[in-house]
């Protein structure tokens, strides 16, 4: 069994203009210390997935069908006191998109650590204040930081805290969102590398949500490409990125420009992902496809495994794969 296991998940937002399908159907799993990357363009549900593997989708969003197993344990069927008490910072915590800029600034960095420690481990403040220095230095920072306040950090820095953070309660699984928005680039390479590090030292499994398709390549032992709330393939990075099967990840890739070979002109994808409200008959990519056929308009494809761990949803592709997810 998978350290986590995801099935048929289904997370819609009703609004007073209609149900949004943010993320319709979506399967995947995560082994213990692996790293998923989870990529596609903005609203296509990747942070949707990401708050319903917390337990923290927001109204008017709710979890409408499908499980999400952790350890086993299907937290769909939990209450919010049992997913609070067992599973959110515990089992799986979450560094959010532009975290950093929400560290409270009338507290200290320590303060914010250790205050966690005290509440859900029962450390006495002494014991937490030591713990709160070990994961500053595990992230690069030194124990002079327990002192310090928000602003007189800077991004990366304060965007480390935010990492520690997440590691608190040393929990089996990390999703990071958009993990190096706002930062410069060097900074960016320091904090991929951290995220590295941590994954390689304490095992832990993580996911990692990107548009940024090359932070994914460097970081993801396997990939979900997802368009219009539904992974549309799913396989080991390595396949993904060298023989990328479905139109759409093969569109991505050829609109990421290379340092080396010859020079191509780059590709773009035509029109608008979808409104979810209302999103397209049959293959929701059909409108923006170069390859739609008269099947595309009427039917919906199913993921089909292609190969060992590799699959993808497209007609062209049927012919190739068997079964599914
Ligand atoms: Fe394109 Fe049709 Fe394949 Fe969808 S099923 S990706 S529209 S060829």
């Amino acid at each position: 069994m998978a350290l986590l296991e995801v099935r048929d998940l289904q997370t819609y937002f009703y609004t007073i203009r209609g149900i949004v399908k943010a993320v319709d159907k979506v399967s995947f799993d995560l082994e213990k210390g692996e790293v998923l990357g989870l990529a596609g363009e903005s609203g296509c549900g990747k942070s949707t997935i990401a708050w319903s593997l917390l337990g923290l989708v927001p109204p008017p969003g709710r979890i409408v069908g499908g499980s999400i197993k952790i350890d086993g344990n299907d937290i769909t069927k939990m209450g919010e006191p049992e997913i609070r008490r067992k599973i959110r910072w515990k089992k799986i915590s979450m560094i959010f998109q532009g975290a950093m800029n929400a560290l409270t600034p009338v507290y200290t960095i320590g303060y914010q650590i250790a205050e966690p420690l005290i509440y859900h481990m029962g450390l006495s403040k002494k014991e937490a204040y030591e713990r709160a220095a070990e994961l500053l230095a595990s992230v690069g920072l030194s124990k002079e930081f327990l002192n310090r306040y928000p602003h007189q950090l800077s991004g990366g820095q304060k965007q480390r805290v935010v990492i520690a953070m997440a590691l608190v309660l040393e929990p089996d699984i990390v999703i990071a969102d958009e993990p190096t928005t706002a930062l410069d680039v060097v900074v960016q390479y320091q904090v991929i590398n951290l995220l590295k590090r941590i994954n390689r030292e304490k095992k832990i499994a993580m996911i990692v949500i990107s548009h940024d398709l090359s932070l994914i390549a460097q970081m993801a032992d396997k990939v979900a490409i997802m368009y219009a709330g539904r992974i549309v393939e799913y396989g080991p990075s390595e396949k993904v990125f060298n023989d990328p099967q479905h139109p759409y990840t093969q569109l991505l890739l050829k609109a990421i420009p290379r340092l080396r070979g010859p020079k191509e002109k780059l590709a773009y994808i035509p029109g608008q992902p979808p409104d979810l409200r209302n999103p397209p008959t049959g293959c929701r990519f059909h409108p923006r496809c170069p390859f739609a056929f008269d099947r595309c308009y009427k039917e919906d494809p199913e993921l089909v495994k292609l190969d060992k761990n590799h699959y993808a949803s497209c007609f062209l592709l049927e012919e190739k794969g068997v079964g599914g997810l």
